[in-house]
């Protein structure tokens, strides 16, 4: 069952989240491999959009922020797409649009950045949104200072941390069939330190960059957890084994219903509006080559069909449903 752990080193400036989600990510690929046409998907693709949940999760669970956060690669590559979304509650969905082929040992940059022109974007979608608010997002390249490509979807991450947060953070991620994992380590803010006060603060937490020594000698630590390591090893031993000299402050973890979870927040009356954006022409053109319009969920295999009748009352200006049809929302 998926987990999640959260822990901070006694009496330095540093915390950690260890996160493995196993239900959540067979289910998205079981979806994957049940629903779409074009089937499971490439070994590489699979394995970079598990990392991408685990990180997103480790993300989602490190601020404290009421909605969703929706992780995208916008790849130049074979891959064109990939997507994962966190709710606040650890729900979770993912997916990814694949075209062309892809040897099974293609590295991130034959996926996603061929010609480094690829992207990363992080959202932050507040639950409740006040009229006209816009979601925060914040977009990093998957290159690094020298523009060279960058071949681990953690150092791209990483280095949008230091971005838009200006802390440190260490990522470890690994995904396989089975189990989506991550371990982030992170230099906690410094909070008005003595007479430090706004402007001074963020100053002083920039001069920290770097040079923190109980953060630097830890992220070392975690940088020598081994992929396999962290896909096989339960919570405990890993934490043990790379933290055994540190005193960790373990909080209760997130297990069973507040566990990481499958969720997809599709529903007829979204898919109801998408067909109202099309326009009445365009669908029309639809039900001339297929009985009807039919609508797949790319994230959970949800398949939605609306027969000449649905689509007529959906154009239908409100008041005006004919007799003896019945609601489509
Ligand atoms: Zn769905």
């Amino acid at each position: 069952m998926s987990e999640l752990h959260k822990f901070l080193f006694d009496g330095l400036p540093v915390r950690g989240v260890l996160v493995r989600v196993t239900d959540a990510w067979t289910d998205i690929l079981a979806r994957r491999n049940s629903g779409n046409a074009e089937g499971a998907y490439p070994l590489p693709v699979q394995n970079m959009l598990g990392e991408m949940v685990a990180a997103a999760t480790l993300m989602q669970s490190n601020i404290k922020f009421n909605g969703s956060l929706i992780m995208q690669i916008f790849g130049d590559g074979p891959v064109k797409l990939a997507v994962v979304e966190v709710k606040s509650d650890l729900g979770l969905r993912a997916t990814a649009k694949v075209s062309g082929t892809l040897s099974s040992d293609a590295s991130l940059s034959m996926m996603v950045n061929v010609n480094n022109e690829g992207k990363c974007a992080i959202t932050l979608d507040p639950a409740n949104k006040f009229p006209g608010q816009q979601p925060y997002q914040g977009v990093v390249p998957l290159f690094g200072d020298q523009h060279e490509k960058l071949e681990s979807l953690s150092q791209v991450l990483e280095h949008y941390m230091l971005q838009s947060e200006q802390l440190d953070t260490t990522l470890v991620l690994a995904a396989d069939d089975k189990v989506a994992a991550g371990l982030l380590i992170q230099r906690l803010p410094l909070e008005g330190v003595g007479n430090l006060a706004g402007s001074l603060v963020s100053q002083a937490n920039e001069d920290e960059i770097g040079v923190n020594e109980h953060y630097n000698r830890i992220a070392i630590l975690a940088s020598s957890l081994k992929r396999e390591e962290l896909l096989t090893l339960d919570v405990d031993t890993i934490l043990r084994r790379l933290f055994w000299e540190e005193s960790l402050v373990r909080f209760e973890p997130l297990v069973g219903e507040q566990a990481p979870h499958f969720s997809c927040s599709c529903s007829r009356e979204r898919v109801v509006n998408m067909i109202r954006g099309l326009g009445l022409e365009e669908a029309q053109s639809i039900l001339t080559e297929r009985p009807d319009v039919e609508v797949a969920c790319e994230f959970c295999g949800e398949h939605y069909r609306f027969d000449p009748v649905d689509v007529a009352h959906i154009f239908a200006p409100p008041g005006d449903v004919p007799p003896g049809t019945t609601s489509v929302q």
